[in-house]
């Protein structure tokens, strides 16, 4: 679904990424982890060209990024994504908020918009919040609104920023879940956090970055008990 090759990219003469190499299969779960400034956020906001990088090639669904607007929008139309601070639009209902692209981007009459809505709402157990506006939700609540926001474009594809850092404790939980009930359905997946049991409990592959490159990658099992390079090792004796 997404092939990433020898992919480069400076921020002026910062060097943010290294030599990215990476394939992500249809149906892939990868979890993304290494230190704060690593360029975790950088290398997934580049697979739909929030960020351009500057040598190498990106594929995403057989289409390469490149600086033709029309493909950078095909890309967008296959890829969700869900960040940190939730990005709901304030004003708009919760129901609302869902049916904006739909109606917008793909052209949705509006009484399909909001059938499909509610679908994804109730999906990730939040129907009867509809109605009101995000302001009046729990980060938690919000958090799964922006998942089924993304997940009303039928994407191919979804990316996650750290979706639970900003979140309490208590909150986490059902965003976890919202989230492995999607990778449970075959959702290609590629999430950057520092949960590690869902690492664990739904990840294909834990990729590990330090200064803008991949430093190693393996299934879960071996990457937590047999992590391979000193980095990983001094990186995961910080957060487990
Ligand atoms: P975190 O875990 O804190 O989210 P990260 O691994 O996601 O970190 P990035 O946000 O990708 O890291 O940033 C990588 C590096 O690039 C950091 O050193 C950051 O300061 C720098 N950087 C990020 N965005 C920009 C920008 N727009 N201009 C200049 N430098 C930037
Ligand atoms: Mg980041």
């Amino acid at each position: 679904a997404v092939e990433i090759t020898a992919v480069n990219k400076w921020y002026g003469e910062f060097h943010v990424l290294r030599d990215i190499n990476l394939t992500v299969r249809r149906g892939e779960r990868i979890v993304i982890c290494g230190p704060s400034g690593s360029g975790k956020s950088t290398m997934i906001r580049c697979i739909n060209r929030l960020e351009q990088h500057q040598s190498g090639t990106i594929v995403v669904d057989g289409i390469e990024l490149s600086n033709d607007l029309k493909k950078i929008d095909d890309v967008r139309r296959e890829v969700g994504m869900v960040f940190q601070h939730f990005n709901l639009f304030p004003h708009l209902t919760i129901l609302q908020n869902c049916m904006l692209a739909p109606i917008w981007v793909r052209k949705m009459p509006e009484s399909e918009a909001k059938e499909l809505a509610m679908h994804f709402l109730e999906k990730v157990r939040i129907p009867d919040q509809a109605h009101k506006f995000p302001g009046q939700l729990s980060g938690g609540q919000q958090q799964r609104v922006a998942i089924a926001r993304s997940l009303c474009m039928k994407p191919r594809l979804m990316l996650f920023d750290e979706p639970t850092s900003a979140l309490d404790p208590e909150m986490i939980k059902e965003v976890l879940d919202t989230m492995i009930e999607l990778a449970e359905e075959g959702m290609t997946m590629l999430c950057v956090t520092h949960e590690m049991g869902f690492a664990q409990a739904v990840a294909d592959r834990v990729i590990f970055m330090d200064q803008g490159q991949i430093i190693e990658q393996n299934e879960p099992k071996a990457f937590f008990s047999a992590p391979q390079s000193e980095r990983t090792r001094t990186f995961l004796g910080q957060i487990l």
